[in-house]
């Protein structure tokens, strides 16, 4: 007699959109994997096909929407999940086929989604993951997301509305996983968040014992915990509320990474308060200039928008001075597009198409060549870089300055026996508007 094994069910995924929604992609997997499902590196392969959405802007709810009638035409079995989920009739009106919709965040109800259409196994021996989970970035780096949702409203985004109020994880619960990440060879943390220094503003910044000491569910304290673990910890979506300064010297001290994303999103006062941002530029200068003169090495990230309704010529000249004075180093600009249920859509002047266009390659001009002036100053230095991969022979790493798919990289010269993964000290030799080139020193 031959007993007939059943056979493993297999999930295909997509996961669009931010790294926020790669970490909450990571953790489904994670669940899926431990239940005993296989995940499927294609379409044909799997049995079942999750597609996580992102509903950020309008081309990435095109790309999510793209995603979706592929997964369809390629497997027809398809569950949708993600920022778009919120809008389960956008995906149902157009994709009837499609099995079910869930909201972001809701972990629970896609994998219920995924038991009703591919029941698990109940087998212990396939119930075997690694203690990290399942992660989608190489190895050697890991995203830790310590919030969700978002407590602004800032007019141009409709996060808060897809993923509801700020809710932080507790720190002891974050530093618990940090140091899992380490133990399982990660070399460098990235912090995200929608908006990472309102962290533990739920909890009413609660403290927590984590190995002996007490901690504030608070960024500056979650800093100080990953400064301990001995790995470099990235801050990104750092919105500049004044207790951000209290992590500059962590920084100067060589406990996180000098390196600070902090959406600033224009320098207009009457833009900023068009888009509900409470900040006010000529404060931002000041307190950027402090910081540097704590942390000089500082390397300041952060994004833009020009186009914004009613934004004057004036009003993005502004802006350019802004750049000019701030001397960021690495700069994201988007031109503002509509997003279906923003509150800016009903903000009179929209900006022409063309005028949009123009502004943004005005904007990107300024500042590519600020960030190459930036980086050329960089020359001779003697730097620790972690390598990424290894391209065809070409070993690609990054500095404490380049974060992820985002920003630019070092190419090593002359490196021979190097790994992904490993820190490598280097002389910087070379440089253009967006990368670096090193060789390996002792
Ligand atoms: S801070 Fe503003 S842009 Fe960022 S998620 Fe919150 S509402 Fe959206």
């Amino acid at each position: 007699m031959t007993i007939m094994k059943n056979p493993t069910p297999r999930i295909g995924f997509v996961s669009l959109g931010c790294p926020k929604a790669l970490v909450d992609s990571e953790r489904i997997l994670t669940r899926l994997r431990a239940e005993g499902y296989a995940i499927a590196p294609s379409y044909e392969g799997a049995d079942l096909v999750v597609v996580n959405t992102c509903g950020f802007i309008e081309e990435a709810v095109a790309e999510s929407l793209e995603a979706i009638d592929e997964a369809l035409a390629e497997n027809g079995k398809v569950i949708v999940t993600g920022c778009l989920g919120a809008r389960p009739e956008t995906i149902t009106s157009r994709f009837p086929s499609v099995l079910e919709v869930t909201g972001a965040r809701n972990y629970e109800d896609v994998v219920a989604a995924v038991h009703r259409h591919l029941p698990p196994l109940h087998d212990p021996l396939l119930n075997l993951i690694p203690p990290a989970g399942i992660k989608l970035t190489p190895r050697h780096y890991a995203y830790l997301k310590i919030a969700e949702g978002c407590n602004h409203r800032c007019t141009f985004c409709i996060i808060p509305s897809l993923r509801g109020p700020l809710v932080s994880r507790p720190i002891r619960e974050v530093l618990t996983e940090a140091e899992r990440l380490v133990q399982a060879g990660v070399k460098e943390i990235l912090v995200i968040a929608q908006d990472t220094s309102a962290y533990g503003a739920d909890l009413r910044h609660r403290e927590e014992a984590w190995r002996g000491i007490k901690w504030r569910t608070h960024v500056t304290d979650l800093a100080r915990g990953l400064g301990g673990l001995d790995v470099w910890v990235r801050l990104h979506y750092v919105y500049p509320y004044p207790h951000v300064d209290e992590l500059i010297p962590l920084m100067a001290e060589g406990k996180i990474l000098p390196y600070l994303d902090v959406p600033l999103q224009h320098a207009s006062a009457r833009i900023l308060k068009l888009m509900r941002r409470p900040a006010n530029a000529d404060n931002t200068l000041a307190r950027i200039q402090s910081w540097r003169a704590i942390c000089p090495d500082l390397v300041l990230r952060s994004t833009f928008i020009v186009g914004f309704p009613g934004e004057t010529e004036a009003e993005f000249e502004e802006l350019l001075e802004f750049l000019r004075d701030a001397q960021l180093d690495r700069v994201g600009a988007f031109k503002y597009s509509p997003i279906e249920g923003a509150a800016a859509n009903a903000l009179p002047d929209s900006v022409p198409e063309e005028v949009k266009e123009e502004r943004l390659a005005r904007f990107m001009e300024v500042q590519a060549a600020i960030s190459a002036a930036k980086l050329k100053r960089r020359i001779g230095r003697i730097e620790t870089v972690l390598v990424d991969k290894i391209n065809e022979g070409q070993v690609i790493a990054r500095s404490y300055g380049d974060a992820p798919e985002i920003d630019g990289v070092v190419y090593l010269e002359e490196a021979r026996g190097i790994c992904p993964g490993q820190f490598v000290n280097v002389k910087i030799t070379g440089a253009d508007t967006h990368d670096l080139w090193a060789v390996p020193v002792d």
